[in-house]
């Protein structure tokens, strides 16, 4: 197959999904920049394009997608279980929205090539060169950057229906990803949800709400997972409630002695919720969940805690610690893919390699729209790399702590820097930055805060030490 012309352009974007799409949107506003943007997929919105059909955003819309443009019309639901909450984009219009952002903003440019359908051996690029290869006709096309290559693949997002589970199902088994549940054909006689994390918890919720008897779901968690209260992350008209669940988070560590101590002053506060209050969750992936869903999601009681499902007969289903019986006209439901897993943190900036990671806690898009302003805004990597620590995102529950320790380490670097807190003020992707101008009482409550934020961080500094040493 011929090699077509070779591509050149000052940044070569690899991954056109939240991260890639969100970090050339502040490069062609905040610079005048030409980009190449390659994805594998026919459409950028990367991970979007094969989640389930129910999937909704799992934060507000008002701060997500790029910073240019915003996502949804900034409504409350005013029904179901986000009802009194900032509306969240369902999967749909989360395409719909990029393909908008790429085919009336970055291509019209005339700044931007667009190479959809075209696979790249990330861990083959080389300097400022990236090989690609056409998956249609195989055709190799040459990409070279004349100032960075911008891996926007390192998050390795997947989603049920991408991958197979990694345990056995036997012939015949009614068995499926949760995508499968939006195109039943015919009913089951009962559903089991295999997975603890936010899909699971989706699952659960689209059945409840759909009229399926709890005591017709089955919940296979093999661990317990602390959620995030929706209500607590709310931009602009809850901007007190907001403020004052970040400064709370303040005060419970400063307050706290020791890490257990801490998690049940979290707790107290509101800050973090479980499922149920006699199972210790250690699992921490920031989920939200309201409380009307949290409300419903205890309404089903066959919760299986016997670790991860290793094979599903039709009669049985064996698990680590123990079997659960099963019936061939039960639909098992696939939920336990990773999301976003956990990958060992990398500089952001280093030479001509630029590697999207997230900069605030669990905050992907806001990173990569962050970084971006860093690169057009500052001069020196080993500045760039200080303004963007890396924060991982969480798995096990004491990763709240790394996270929070982590996010306080960046904040005080961007809170000294002007440059810095004026962007961020602007900035949609910043759920705070779009909140009415702060009330007397506010601001009355913030100068607390600041008795709380000191003590917070040395604490925050020798618990992390602590986890350290144990593992
Ligand atoms: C169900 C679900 C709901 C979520 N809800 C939220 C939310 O409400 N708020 C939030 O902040 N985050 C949410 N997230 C996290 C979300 O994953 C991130 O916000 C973000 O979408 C991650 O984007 P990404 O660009 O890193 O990954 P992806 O969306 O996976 O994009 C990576 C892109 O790279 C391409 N690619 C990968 N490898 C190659 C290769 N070798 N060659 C060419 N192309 C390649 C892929 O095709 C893909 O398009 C959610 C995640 C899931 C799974």
């Amino acid at each position: 197959m011929n090699a077509r012309e070779a591509i050149e352009a000052d940044y070569v974007i690899v991954g056109a999904g939240a991260m890639g799409m969100a970090f050339a949107d502040v490069i062609l506003n905040e610079t005048d920049a030409t980009i190449a943007i390659v994805d594998r997929g026919n459409r950028p919105g990367g991970h979007w394009n094969h989640a389930y059909p129910f999937v909704r955003l799992h934060q507000p819309s008002s701060f997500y997608g790029v910073n240019s443009r915003p996502l949804g019309s900034d409504r409350k639901d005013t029904d179901g279980w986000n009802s009194g909450l900032y509306e969240l984009a369902s999967g749909a219009e989360v395409v719909a929205y990029y393909d908008q952002v790429m085919h009336q903003q970055f291509v019209p440019s005339g700044r931007l090539t667009y190479l959809p359908m075209h696979d790249v051996d990330v861990a083959g690029v080389d300097g400022l060169g990236v090989a690609a290869t056409s998956l249609i006709d195989g055709a190799p096309q040459q990409l070279s950057a004349r100032r960075r290559v911008v891996d926007a693949t390192y998050m390795n997002v997947s989603v049920p229906s991408q991958r197979a589970p990694k345990y056995t199902v036997a012939e015949g088994v009614r068995h499926g990803p949760v995508n499968d549940l939006g195109t039943l054909t015919h009913p089951a006689d009962g559903y089991t949800v295999v997975g603890a994390g936010k899909t699971g918890a989706d699952a659960c919720l689209f059945l409840l709400r759909n009229g399926v008897a709890p005591d017709s779901i089955r919940w296979i968690t093999p661990r317990d997972s602390w959620f995030l209260d929706r209500a607590r992350i709310q931009p602009r008209d809850f901007f007190e409630e907001t403020a004052a669940a970040f400064i709370d988070q303040y005060r419970c560590v400063a307050e706290s002695t020791s890490i257990s101590h801490l998690f049940e002053l979290l707790e107290e506060a509101g800050l973090l919720v479980r499922l149920h209050a006699d199972v210790d969750p250690t699992m921490y992936r920031c989920s939200t969940v309201t409380q009307d869903e949290l409300e419903q999601l205890r309404r089903i009681e066959d919760v299986v805690r016997l670790g991860r499902v290793r094979e599903i007969t039709a009669d049985q289903i064996v698990l680590d610690d123990g079997n659960v019986s099963t019936t061939p006209n039960t639909f098992h439901v696939d939920c336990t893919a990773d999301g976003l897993e956990r990958r060992a943190a990398v500089p952001v900036f280093a030479g001509d390699r630029l590697t999207l990671q997230t900069v605030r806690h669990c905050q992907q898009v806001f990173s990569a729209a962050f970084i971006a302003h860093v690169e057009s805004a500052y001069s020196d990597d080993a500045h760039r790399n200080t303004l963007c620590g890396v924060v991982p995102h969480p798995d096990a529950a004491t990763d709240w702590i790394r996270t929070a320790y982590g996010n306080s380490l960046n904040s005080a670097h961007w809170n000294a820097d002007p440059e810095l807190t004026g962007w961020l003020a602007r900035a949609r992707l910043d759920g705070f930055s779009s909140a009415e101008p702060p009330s007397d009482a506010l601001v009355t409550v913030m100068l607390g805060a600041l008795d709380h934020a000191e003590p917070a961080l040395e604490k925050l500094a020798k618990y992390v030490a602590e986890l350290d040493s144990t593992h």
